[in-house]
């Protein structure tokens, strides 16, 4: 049941070696992102894997998951080991942000 990526997380520019698109994935404090601390984040809707996977679990594929009603902040979500991860791009900019 994993969606397809959402193409919010695209770069739009593919004109230089692919490590430009990578995102910096920095790990956030669940407490920071979320209202509610429930374990499994399932009170938040989630929309679909992303490229990035989780760098503790290394093969996960992680979860967009955009603000809504308790969550603050939209983040990067590892289903297997419930961290919460901010990305922003090589450049700096953040790529969440909408
Ligand atoms: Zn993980």
């Amino acid at each position: 049941m994993v969606a397809h990526t959402t193409g919010l997380i695209k770069t739009g520019r593919r004109h230089h070696a692919a490590n430009e698109d990578q995102l910096i994935l920095s790990e956030l404090n669940r407490v920071d992102v979320v209202d509610n601390l429930d374990p499994s984040h399932e009170n938040a809707a989630t929309f679909g894997a992303v490229r990035e996977t989780c760098p503790k679990c290394l093969h996960t594929h992680l979860r967009l998951v955009l603000r809504q009603h308790t969550v603050r902040v939209a983040h990067l979500f590892c289903v297997s080991c419930a961290s919460c991860f901010d990305a922003s791009y090589a450049n700096g900019m953040p790529a969440l942000s909408i």
